[in-house]
């Protein structure tokens, strides 16, 4: 195991952040990227990459490491310490207001233009002539702002990898996953091993999140000079929900690091005998299909339906309860799915989303995140 540290960029006199990556195994082969609590007060995946250190480090001296694996088990220490009257921040910066998983740095165009005279009809030298210059771009790309600094440290460690997992959570969930439609053959075995209740698709949400500003870039690559040279999709990348915020225990994070070894022993990276695929709980569905139910009213909120219900249309997923008028609001979603995820919160804001249901018919279209 290799231990590297990455300065940041400090934000005042005095103050000096790192950002940790462990690598194990040889270069060369698939390159596999994980990181966990982008999202800093996402916990869950932060346990696994913990397990996941541990377990990598027994297997790389038993020499079952094929390739190189990096893991960053604390991709935010900028979020990690906004702690503000006892409540952790980790979501959204608080200098910016920004999301922490958004704008990351979109290379497409310039890396487009610069790979076009060199690009041939291998399809493995596009893919290494196509890293290279995200490689170039990312380095030369400058960071104006301690989460800019942040963002590119990241996205300079994963851009050439072949695989990227980014392990959050939601509030109240059961295991889900986000990926690329494109991607989904390769991430269903993932899928398979986690037990993730939906897998969600979309080739580009709208937000620049990390996952996607790999993926895209091959995708909007392949689209750009698809018809003219072989492109292949050099990158897959996957958003793990590991639940939700409270659920940091270990029972579950082994559970969750021996899925991952075991889809990294499928895919060849690490050496010895697969364990039989699981049955997929749920197939894919797309993103847009997920319904983000609201409450039209403020009041404390008591809910009726639990995450990993399957509900029908019309269920009552809450009731909205204002104890001062004694005006009960059932709060109801509009089309059969996966209750995925519910709110944490028990006083609901008027236009709060409150659950995500994950439907089979397309209900949403243009930006798809939360914020
Ligand atoms: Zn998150």
């Amino acid at each position: 195991m290799h231990h590297s540290t990455h300065d940041l960029l400090s934000p005042v006199p005095g103050i000096t952040r790192q950002l940790h990556s462990f690598h194990f195994g040889p270069r060369g082969g698939t390159k596999v990227y994980i990181q966990a609590s982008l999202h800093a007060d996402e916990l869950p995946g932060m346990l696994v990459a913990w397990h996941l250190k541990r377990r990598l480090a027994e297997l790389e001296q038993q020499g079952r490491l094929r390739s190189e694996i990096i893991l960053v088990p604390v991709a935010n220490p900028v979020g990690l310490e906004q702690v503000l009257l006892d409540a952790p921040l980790g979501r959204f910066e608080l200098q910016s207001g920004e999301n922490f998983n958004r704008k990351f740095v979109d290379l497409s165009d310039s890396i487009g233009d610069q790979v076009e005279q060199h690009l041939s009809q291998d399809p493995a030298h596009n893919v290494a002539l196509i890293r290279e210059y995200l490689r170039r771009g990312l380095d030369a790309h400058p960071a104006q702002t301690p989460l800019q600094s942040l963002r590119l440290t990241l996205q300079r460690l994963a851009c050439d990898a072949d695989l990227v997992l980014d392990l959050h959570c939601d509030f109240e969930a059961v295991e889900h996953l986000y990926t690329t439609p494109e991607a989904w053959p390769q991430v269903e075995p993932l899928a398979r091993y986690l037990g993730a209740q939906a897998s969600l698709l979309a080739t580009d949400s709208g937000g620049q999140s990390f996952d996607e500003c790999f993926s895209l870039v091959w995708w909007q690559l392949q689209q750009r000079f698809g018809k003219r040279y072989p492109i292949p999709l050099g990158n897959c990348s996957v958003t793990v929900e590991l639940r939700g915020q409270a659920d940091v225990s270990h029972e579950l994070a082994s559970k969750d690091c021996q899925a991952i070894l075991d889809y990294l022993t499928y895919k060849g990276v690490v050496e010895g005998a697969c364990a039989p695929l699981p049955a997929l709980p749920r197939p894919a569905t797309p993103l847009a299909a997920v319904e983000p139910v609201h409450t039209p009213l403020g009041g404390l909120l008591v809910y009726h339906a639990k995450p990993g219900e399957h509900v029908q249309a019309g269920q009552l997923i809450a009731e909205v309860i204002d104890p001062l008028n004694d005006r009960v609001t059932p709060i109801r979603n509009s089309q059969p799915g996966l209750l995925y995820a519910r709110s944490v919160r028990r006083m609901a804001t008027a236009g709060m989303v409150i659950a995500h249901v994950a439907g089979e018919q397309v209900v949403r279209s243009g930006y798809l995140l939360a914020n």
